[in-house]
């Protein structure tokens, strides 16, 4: 079971909590509908992106806790709410010690573009290990999600094993995720 524990901004309020998996992602990659589909119908599944400016905390069934960040690059936001988010992330991944895992999901048929390579970046300079999620795989034949799995590991540098090609409408692989998720959080 999943249970909203509270959204923050800074540091003094978030939730204590042991072990937490972050979960990122561009704006519209399916991020909502993913922790949907891992957890159950909690986390806000918007229209428009760019909505949930905040980090969102839930627990899960009390054994770890999973934060939903905002998606990133979301063309239409201020500058100022662009610092706003960067200044929110690096409070986060610098002060976070719980953090164990980050869940950093793409788009299976897009190419990772700066912002998603920005992020990573950050995430290996913090030292944070990842697992990264293809969503969206029901828009793709499976020859094609190969070719899209082999460019994307060119790309980002990663072994194929760390990948995990999924479908959060369709609910396909979301165990296999899941599961991936809970043996790095829970060891
Ligand atoms: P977020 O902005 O990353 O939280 O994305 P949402 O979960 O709100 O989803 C954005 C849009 O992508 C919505 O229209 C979803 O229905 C759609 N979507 C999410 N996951 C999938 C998926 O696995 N396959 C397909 N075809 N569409 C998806």
């Amino acid at each position: 079971m999943i249970r909203f524990l509270c959204s923050a901004r800074s540091s003094s309020q978030y939730p204590e909590t042991e072990r937490e998996a972050v979960f990122v992602g561009r704006s519209n990659v399916g991020k909502s509908s993913l922790i949907n589909a891992l957890y159950g119908k909690i986390a806000y599944v918007g229209k428009t992106p760019g909505k949930t400016k905040l980090l969102n905390f839930f627990s899960v069934d009390e054994r770890y806790s999973v934060c939903d960040v905002p998606g990133y690059g979301y063309a239409e936001i201020s500058d100022k709410e662009t610092i706003d988010f960067g200044e929110m992330m690096e409070e986060y991944f610098s002060k976070r010690k719980e953090i164990r895992l980050c869940v950093m999901i793409m788009d299976i048929r897009r190419t990772p573009n700066a912002d998603d390579l920005d992020m990573y970046d950050f995430l290996v300079y913090n030292n944070i290990p990842c697992v990264f999620v293809l969503n969206k795989a029901d828009k793709l034949s499976y020859a094609k999600i190969e070719a899209q799995k082999e460019n994307i590991c060119k790309i980002l540098e990663v072994e194929k094993d760390d990948l995990i090609v999924c479908s959060s409408l369709k609910k396909t692989d979301i165990d296999v995720l899941k599961r991936a998720i809970e043996d790095r959080l829970l060891l």
